[in-house]
């Protein structure tokens, strides 16, 4: 199932490039493993996948030790509470939601420690409704100014997530806005920042994200099928 899921994605993806103009190699999915079998991750991982994503930081402790000897990038996606950060710094390849300073700061003392790097996204809330996650727009410019010197933490981007409508260009719009923001962040010029990645676009809305410039994808149900909750 599988391998048949994704080849029909890769094919999607490929002709929404071509349609777009834009080059497959620079987007990068992220298949998101949370509440499922390990045999299904393994499966994926077996087919081609490298970088998994989880949303809870129990969930992603797991895998860690699951996977333990495999040769999978690890990303945090969800909402991120300031006394879990120990837990992963220094295991995940990129934390894609960072909202809050007490979060930066935790990144950034742990990794300190550590004595590496850890490198992050700003979860940014455009639609500012439903899930309560993510910085509003207008804080995003004084945050980073805030971080800037924080040697340890490496803002590389931004992520987002598109509210549950049917209207497309409700979605379209929070895509486009984050594309913007990343680019008024790019003209401040700021030192030792370069802002790599877009993280947005999900099962539901992957083929709008790629149309507004996404170059990271996190997708679940599109590769793995429904999840099942009740597990
Ligand atoms: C679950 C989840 C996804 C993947 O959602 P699908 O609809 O299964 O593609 C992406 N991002 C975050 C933050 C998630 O929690």
């Amino acid at each position: 199932m599988i391998k048949k899921n994704s080849d029909i994605l890769e094919e999607e993806i490929q002709n929404i490039c071509d349609r777009v103009g834009r080059n497959r190699d620079e987007i990068e999915i992220i298949a998101v493993t949370k509440t499922l079998d390990l045999d299904l991750i393994e499966e994926a991982i077996d087919y081609k996948y490298n970088s998994i994503g989880e949303n809870r930081v129990q969930e992603l402790e797991r895998r860690f030790i699951q996977l333990e000897g495999r040769d999978v990038n690890y990303h945090m996606i969800g909402s991120l509470q300031s006394n879990k950060v120990k837990d992963i710094v220094g295991k995940v390849k990129l934390i894609h939601s960072v909202d809050r300073m007490s979060v930066a700061r935790q990144i950034q003392r742990r990794s300190k420690n550590k004595d590496i790097v850890t490198n992050v996204l700003l979860q940014v809330n455009i639609a500012e409704e439903g899930t309560k996650s993510g910085l509003k727009e207008e804080e995003v410019m004084p945050f980073i100014e805030k971080v800037l010197d924080n040697e340890n933490m490496r803002i590389r981007g931004l992520m987002t997530m598109a509210p549950h409508v049917e209207d497309e260009e409700v979605i379209r719009d929070v895509f486009r806005r984050l594309r913007e923001l990343k680019e008024e962040i790019e003209k401040k010029n700021y030192e030792g920042l370069t802002m790599d990645y877009l993280s947005m676009g999900m099962t539901n809305d992957y083929e709008i994200a790629i149309e507004e410039g996404a170059n990271i994808l996190r997708l679940g149900r599109v590769i793995f099928g429904e999840r099942d909750y009740s597990k």
